[in-house]
This record gives structure tokens, C-alpha cells and sequence, in this order.
């Protein structure tokens, strides 16, 4: 049964069962609470539950299930397709949720599903850790981890979700459950890389690293005319590169960001990132040739703290901003690659949109296919094309437009997967090609047995 955001719902039994504030359209704080990241989206809840805890995520699969409510689960709020919000129904918000344990001994943290990736690096950093996290702060763990995650230390540690060590989680039934290699073993394979599929996971335990404070990283700026001769090169520096190093380039307009000088903003760029993760000075001869290459208009590939690398792009996604993007991944560069990338990103149509490239590979490459739902072990690349503007830009269908027709063009060059983490709300279709076939059909069996009426259904779905 759906229901319209003008029923009545028993909130009064809600909030007795829940220690957060449940939140209906006529309470103060329910439109910052029906806000996130991808300000496109605009969707109108009957009731948002505020998760304190376990307790309060449990009473309120609880009563959403006796009434057959609709349910969309948010943590970050980063999920650029907006499943973390539904019009109706209820969402299960764990934003609030923040505790963080950081155990320097094991080499370990506990983290809750609502805190972001800053939050969890400051934590881990006071003890010179760190696991591998992705490259915004303010994205959160939870979505990112359940969709496998990558981020500047993957080449080093593997993905996110192999990094993981359990989870807790509630289940449509609103059980709890721990998962993990030993205990509902089935249930942690899917959980890494499977999405919100199989339940709400209330908090994760991460392996750490000794990573910096220190690390030698940051983005180089060419020109985006020299973008050709640039990725040629870039193509033979990263096939001999170390696991330590994992690199990043973006095709864009250079933002205003405060540490780019003022005659470079506004101009087109090819700029290249890297991450050292290792010793610094281990590192100055491997980046070498990536510095000494061409006529670069920016260096900023020196030592910084990681907590710095992990927040020097923030500014250039702020909340509230409208986002649409397209993925694809791709094998090792050919020229007719890199051609209509450049072609592509040079006719892009805001000034705001960018085309990013993860280089993949090193620890995550070797990792089994079939060890983790996550899926992308073979590929070299993940692409991201992001059209973005602001609510008064009247020209958003034309950047959608630049978007689709991007990646339509890709279509030649790209491999056979893409990232769930780089899906929209792109279909049924799509998720299965996040997993392969086979993959797939292992994933419904799990959902069959974890989730057999698609309570969790707002979300990169799987149906049972
Ligand atoms: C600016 C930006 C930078 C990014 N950078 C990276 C990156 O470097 N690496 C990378 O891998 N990805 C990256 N992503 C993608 C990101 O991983 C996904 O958007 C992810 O879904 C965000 O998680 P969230 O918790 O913030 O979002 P939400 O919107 O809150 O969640 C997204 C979906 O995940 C599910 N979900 C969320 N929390 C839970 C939970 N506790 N239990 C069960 N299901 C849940 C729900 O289906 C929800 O709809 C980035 C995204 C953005 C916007």
C-alpha cells in the first residue's frame, strides 16, 4: 500500500518507539532533514524517522513494515539518483548517527552508518590510520561502502569492502545480525559491494593502514589544449606504476578553488591527480616523470597531510548544487579513448561539469571476482561524467544532454561493468550490469532469503 503524504500516520506510536525525532512535512527541521547532496531531487516524505541508535532503527522497520509503508534509507546522503528519499513513505535516516571507535592496537575502527568519510579520517589520522575511503569528505561510509568503494589508497589496500571486517545490520524482519567472514558469512559477501539491499547496516568495522600523516599527493594542471599529449603519457607513466601510487584526472573548467591562482580559474584543464601511499620519499622518484612532464600551469604534487588530499576538492561539489551523471568503465587507454574524452569534455556545456577517471588496478585487481559482490576487478578505469549547475541555470536539460550524449559516445571504449557507485536511477538493467549474469543471479538468491518482499527496494535493487 503507498501512501500520500497527507495520510495520517500513527506518528504518536512512532516517536514513543524511537529515542531520535520523527519528523512529519509540518515540523521544524523537516526540510534541512529532506535535504541532501544532489539538490535536483526534491522529494516530500509522510515522515522521517531520526535514528539515534540500533533501537531506533529497529522500531522503525518495525512500524514501517506493519504498515506497509515505503521506506528509502539515508546515511550520507550522497546517492546521486536520491533513493536515500522517497515522496510518501518513511525514511530510515542514520545521519545522525556518529559514533566512531578508533582501536590503534588491532589496527581497526567501528564506525556508525552516519558518518561521513572526514569524520571517520580525522578519527583514524589522530593515530597515523587510515582505510581506503573516497576522495569527497562529506560523502558518507555507508553508501559508499556498500557499493564496494574507491578512493585514493585502493591501489594500496584493495577496495573499501575489502577492507571491511563485519557489519551490523537490521533486517527486513527487524533482526539484528552481525556479518562477517564468520558469522553469516553469505550475508557479508553480499553486503560488499550489494548495495542496501539485504538491510540497514547500523555500523562497520573497517581495517586501518598506517598512511601518512604525511603523504606525498595533489593534482598537476595542464592546459586542457595539451590534454592529448597529456593522458599519452600519463597512459605509459601509470602501466609501470607501484601499487602505491593510485592516480585521478579530470577533464573540466578549473573551479575557483582557494588554492588554484586567480588566471587559472575558468579555464579549461586536463588536471592530474596523485597519491603516494607510502613513504614520502619513497615516492619523489616514482612521480618524477609525472612532474617533469609537458608544461604544467600548477604543481601541487608535494607532501600534505592525507586529511588535507581528502579535502582539497570538497568546495568544487557543495551540497544543494543540482547533479546528474553517467558511468562507464574502461580498459587500459587507447588514443581513440582518450580522443573522445577530450573531444567530450572540451564541449561540455556548464562551467561546473567535469568528466573524472579513477585509475583502478594494483591490491583491488587481485582481489577474486567472486569474493566480493563488488564487481569491478578487472577493469583499469572507472568514468564518471557529471553535469552539474545551480537551481537558477534554466539550461539543465542542456547539461543533462552533454551528459547522455558523453557517454553515449563512450559506449565503444567502455568495458563490460560499471561502478554501483557511479549508478543514478538508471533501471534494472544497469544494476545487473554492475554484477554480470552470474553474479547477479547469486545476489537475488541472497535477497530471496534476506528479503523476499523487496522491503529495501529504494536503492540500486536487486528484486527477489
Ligand atoms: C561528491 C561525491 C564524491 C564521491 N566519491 C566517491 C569515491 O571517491 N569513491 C566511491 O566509491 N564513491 C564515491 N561517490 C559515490 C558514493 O559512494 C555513493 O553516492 C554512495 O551511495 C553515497 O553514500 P551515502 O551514504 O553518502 O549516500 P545515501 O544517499 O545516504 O545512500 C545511498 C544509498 O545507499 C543505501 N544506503 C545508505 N545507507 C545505508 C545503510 N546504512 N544501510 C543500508 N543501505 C544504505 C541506500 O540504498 C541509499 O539510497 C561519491 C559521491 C559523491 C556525491
Amino acid at each position: 500500500m503507498a501512501i500520500s503524504a497527507a495520510t495520517t500516520i500513527d506518528v504518536d506510536h512512532l516517536r514513543a518507539a524511537c529515542r531520535g525525532p520523527v519528523l512529519l512535512p509540518t515540523d521544524q527541521g523537516y526540510d534541512a532533514a529532506r535535504a541532501i547532496w544532489n539538490g535536483a531531487i526534491d522529494r516530500r516524505p509522510a515522515c522521517i524517522a531520526r535514528c539515534t541508535g540500533v533501537a531506533d532503527v529497529v522500531a522503525a522497520v518495525r512500524f514501517a513494515r506493519e504498515r506497509e509503508l515505503v521506506v528509502a534509507v539515508r546515511s550520507g546522503g550522497h546517492g546521486v539518483g536520491g533513493h536515500a528519499l522517497c515522496d510518501d513513505g518513511l525514511v530510515i535516516d542514520l545521519s545522525p548517527m556518529k559514533g566512531i571507535r578508533v582501536d590503534p592496537t588491532a589496527r581497526t575502527a567501528r564506525a556508525e552508518a552516519g558518518v561521513l568519510w572526514g569524520e571517520l579520517d580525522r578519527e583514524a589520522q589522530l593515530y597515523g590510520l587510515a582505510t581506503v575511503g573516497g576522495i569527497v569528505t562529506h560523502t558518507g561510509i555507508a553508501g559508499l561502502t556498500l557499493g564496494g568503494g574507491i578512493g585514493w589508497l585502493m591501489r594500496k589496500h584493495g577496495a573499501t569492502v575489502d577492507n571491511l571486517l563485519s557489519v551490523d545490520l537490521v533486517t527486513a524482519d527487524g533482526e539484528v545480525l552481525r556479518a562477517s567472514e564468520d558469522e553469516n558469512a553469505d550475508l557479508f559477501w553480499g553486503a560488499r559491494g550489494g548495495g542496501g539491499n539485504f538491510g540497514i547496516v547500523t555500523s562497520f568495522e573497517y581495517r586501518l593502514h598506517p598512511v601518512g600523516p604525511i603523504v606525498l599527493a595533489g593534482p598537476i594542471y595542464h592546459p586542457l589544449d595539451d590534454a592529448r599529449e597529456v593522458l599519452r603519457f600519463y597512459r605509459e607513466f601509470i602501466a609501470a606504476a607501484p601499487d602505491e601510487l593510485t592516480t585521478i584526472f579530470n577533464l573540466r573548467v578549473a573551479p575557483p578553488l582557494p588554492f588554484l591562482p586567480e588566471d587559472v580559474r575558468g579555464k579549461p584543464i586536463v588536471m592530474v591527480g596523485a597519491c603516494y601511499a607510502g613513504a614520502v620519499e619513497d615516492g619523489i622518484e616514482v612521480v618524477r616523470p609525472l612532474k617533469e612532464f609537458g608544461s604544467p600551469i600548477v604543481d601541487l604534487l608535494e607532501p600534505k597531510p592525507y586529511t588535507a588530499l581528502q579535502s582539497m576538492f570538497d568546495p568544487s561539489v557543495p551540497h544543494g548544487w543540482h547533479y546528474y551523471w553517467k558511468s562507464v568503465e574502461l580498459p587500459p587507454l587507447t588514443d581513440a579513448a582518450i580522443d573522445t574524452l577530450v573531444e567530450h569534455a572540451s564541449a561540455l556545456t556548464s562551467p561546473k561539469s567535469y568528466c573524472i577517471v579513477f585509475q583502478l588496478g594494483g591490491a583491488l585487481g587481485r582481489v577474486g571476482q567472486d569474493a566480493t559482490a563488488f564487481s569491478q576487478r578487472d577493469a583499469a578505469h572507472n568514468v564518471n561524467i557529471c553535469a552539474v549547475w545551480t537551481e537558477d541555470d534554466p539550461e539543465g536539460e542542456r547539461h543533462v544532454a552533454w551528459t547522455r550524449d558523453f557517454f553515449s559516445a563512450m559506449q565503444p571504449h567502455a568495458g563490460d561493468r560499471v561502478f554501483l557507485n557511479f549508478l543514478g536511477d538508471e533501471g534494472a538493467g544497469r544494476v545487473r550490469q554492475a554484477y554480470g549474469k552470474r553474479k547477479y543471479e547469486r545476489l537475488v538468491a541472497l535477497k530471496r532469503t534476506y528479503d523476499p518482499t523487496n522491503f529495501f527496494r529504494l536503492n540500486q535493487n536487486i528484486e527477489p
